[in-house]
Order: C-alpha cells, then sequence, then structure tokens
C-alpha cells in the first residue's frame, strides 16, 4: 500500500512557528555582528555554533592599518569558521583580543581603527578566511596530500560564506528566516508558474531524478540564470532542496538535517542512491556537511561507504547512517543523538570519525 501524505501544510507550520516563536536576533546578519566571548561558543562538529545558529568570528579592532584593510581584505586578520588549533591557542592563553560573531551572508564585517588623520573610524572589509579552519573540515578537499599550492589558494581565493554556510546548514538547529531581500524579484504569479513548472516534470527532481510526488515541500523550481523574474521555460529547472542548494553561484539555500534525511531516505528506496556506492555516488548524495570527510577518505583510498544505510536495531526500529561500511559494520551520524546500532556496530559523530580519518 502506498501511502500518499501531503506534508507541505504542515511544512508551512513549522516555518512558521519557527519565525514567529524565537525571538530572532538578527543583529548576527550584520556586518558587525555583536561581540562574544570566547566562551560563549559552542561547537558542532568543529564548526562555531552561537545560540543554535552558525557564525564566523572575527576581531573588529583593526588600529592604524583600517584603512588599508578596507581597501584590501586579504591585509586583515583572518576571519574564523572552525574551532581550529588558532583558536583554540588563543582560548588557552587567555589573548584578550575583543571577538565579534556574525552570519554575514555576503562576507562582509564590520572593522574599526584610526582614519588616516588617526581618529577613530569604521568601515566594512571583505575579510579571508582562516586557513587553518578549511584545514581542520577539509573543505573542498582542501587538506588532502594530494592537493597542490595552487589548488589550495585557488579553494581559499574563492571561498563564498554563503555557500560555506549551506554546505554545513542541516547542522545547525537555527536558521535565519527568508529575508526580504532574498524574497523580492519574483513575479506575482511565481507560486502558479512553480506550481505548473513541478507538475510538468511529474514532481521529479531533474539533476537527481527523485520523484517527490509526495514531499512537494522538497522540490524547487530554480532560476537557471539567477534572474528571478525570468520565468522562461528553459530558465526553469525543477530541483529537489538538495540539488537545488548545491546549484553553483546562486542563493545557496539553507536545508534542514531532517529535510536532508528524508531527501536521502526517498532516494535510497527509489533506486536512485545505489547499493554499492562509489566515491563519486558517496561526494554526489551525502549530506555535503560530510563532505570533508569523504574527500579524505576517497584520497587515501578506503572503501567507499554507502549512503543513507539504513540500520534496524534490537527494538526493530529503522534509522539511517549518514554514511555506512555495511562489511566492517561501521557507521557515521551527524545527528544529535547517537542513534541505536544492533549488536557488532560501531557507529561515530561526524567529528570523531573526521579525527579517526585524519589520523591514518
Ligand atoms: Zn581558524
Ligand atoms: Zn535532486
Amino acid at each position: 500500500m502506498k501511502i500518499d501524505v501531503n506534508l507541505d501544510a504542515l511544512w508551512a507550520c513549522v516555518n512558521r512557528m519557527e519565525t514567529e516563536n524565537l525571538a530572532f536576533d538578527h543583529s548576527l546578519d550584520s556586518p558587525k555582528g555583536k561581540q562574544i566571548a570566547l566562551d560563549d561558543l559552542e561547537s558542532c562538529q568543529q564548526l562555531i555554533c552561537l545560540s543554535g545558529r552558525q557564525v564566523s568570528l572575527f576581531i573588529p579592532d583593526h588600529g592604524p592599518r583600517m584603512g588599508e584593510v578596507i581597501a584590501r581584505g586579504e591585509m586583515g586578520k583572518r576571519f574564523h569558521v572552525a574551532h581550529c588549533r588558532t583558536l583554540e591557542e588563543i582560548k588557552r592563553n587567555g589573548r584578550s583580543e575583543r571577538y565579534h560573531a556574525n552570519a554575514n551572508l555576503d562576507g562582509e564585517f564590520e572593522i574599526h581603527g584610526d582614519n588616516a588623520l588617526g581618529r577613530p573610524d569604521q568601515g566594512i572589509a571583505r575579510l579571508t578566511v582562516c586557513t587553518d579552519c578549511l584545514d581542520l573540515l577539509n573543505y573542498r578537499g582542501v587538506a588532502n596530500a594530494n592537493v597542490s599550492a595552487a589548488k589550495r589558494n585557488e579553494i581559499v581565493e574563492n571561498f563564498n560564506i554563503r555557500e560555506f554556510f549551506s554546505t554545513y546548514s542541516s547542522l545547525f538547529e537555527y536558521h535565519a528566516p527568508t529575508s526580504d531581500d532574498e524574497a523580492k524579484g519574483y513575479t506575482p504569479d511565481w507560486s502558479d508558474i512553480s506550481r505548473a513548472a513541478r507538475k510538468e516534470a511529474g514532481h521529479m527532481c531533474q539533476s537527481c531524478h527523485v520523484n517527490l510526488s509526495s514531499y512537494g515541500f522538497l522540490l524547487h523550481v530554480h532560476h537557471r540564470n539567477g534572474v528571478r523574474h525570468d520565468n522562461a521555460e528553459a530558465n526553469l529547472a525543477v530541483l529537489c532542496a538538495d540539488c537545488y542548494r548545491r546549484q553553483p553561484k546562486h542563493d545557496h539555500r539553507h536545508i534542514r538535517h531532517m529535510q536532508m534525511r528524508t531527501l536521502n531516505r526517498v532516494r535510497r528506496r527509489q533506486g536512485i542512491i545505489p547499493q554499492a556506492s562509489s566515491w563519486n555516488d558517496a561526494l554526489k548524495y551525502a549530506d555535503p556537511a560530510l563532505g570533508g570527510l569523504l574527500e579524505h577518505g576517497r584520497s587515501k583510498d578506503f572503501d567507499a561507504p554507502e549512503v543513507a544505510y539504513e540500520i534496524i536495531n534490537n527494538e526493530g526500529h529503522v534509522t539511517a547512517l549518514e554514511l555506512a561500511w555495511p562489511k566492517s559494520k561501521y557507521g557515521v551520524y551527524i545527528d544529535r543523538d547517537k542513534p541505536e546500532a544492533p549488536a557488532g556496530w560501531e557507529v561515530y559523530p561526524l567529528e570523531k570519525a573526521m579525527h579517526y580519518f585524519r589520523q591514518r
């Protein structure tokens, strides 16, 4: 029996509740962000978390170099996106520099210091990301042994905070509600056009081909050229939430862990995620938050894992592991709570698995 439930209304309700109920702290979205004590920060799989949100960390005070740094962000103090060794060392030494946290998706940081006349001033700088942070996460495989210096530079230079936050969005409990800016640019008839496009596509993602007729809330319509009022048929692509957020140079929307998990369960059941997986399949379908781990494994010639592998625990509950090596009964999860695994299995959180893969 096929159970066909439309969860769109429920999902809209969840989104609304979240936006209404949380006294959302919008100060974090501004380039200025807010001053924090390093002890206020939590670690979420090594990323920097403040009250359930992903943030970057920077030092606003640039003293007499402020003007130079506003003109050339790469001359400034680097911002952190993970609990890297530099940040840990600063914490240990109790250095008293004042840090601000922000979640500004345009990559802007408000810094202050002295202007050319020696007077206190402030401005917006486009600072560069800390490479120790990217190494720790093995972001885009930056720490792989076979990566050339040129490729490393390219990864750092092309670093885009919007893309970075989207990559790890499923790990965080709270995301900023869609801003007015993000909602701008659509034509008034967009919801009709979008609905018609999804119907025309048979409710199937045109990239990974997952059929989402029972999961409409996971299907989006994307403007290929990024122009939201250009509704020409050739400019529209019907995409699942995961393929949608992976589109280069566009919105880099956030996705929730529950959405990603549902999507991969459906992909797996529809045979889109193959049972005997390759590294390419793993990188294509696994939550991109696991990308650094997968890049480590691939570069070290480990066996490729299976994605969204279902295990049944001793009480008969079915849980999907993000990654699993069924032959060796080894699995990786990113939920807050450790899934109950059947006897003989060892399951590790992403952070632990990263540590293990890095050492090998
Ligand atoms: Zn760092
Ligand atoms: Zn897709």
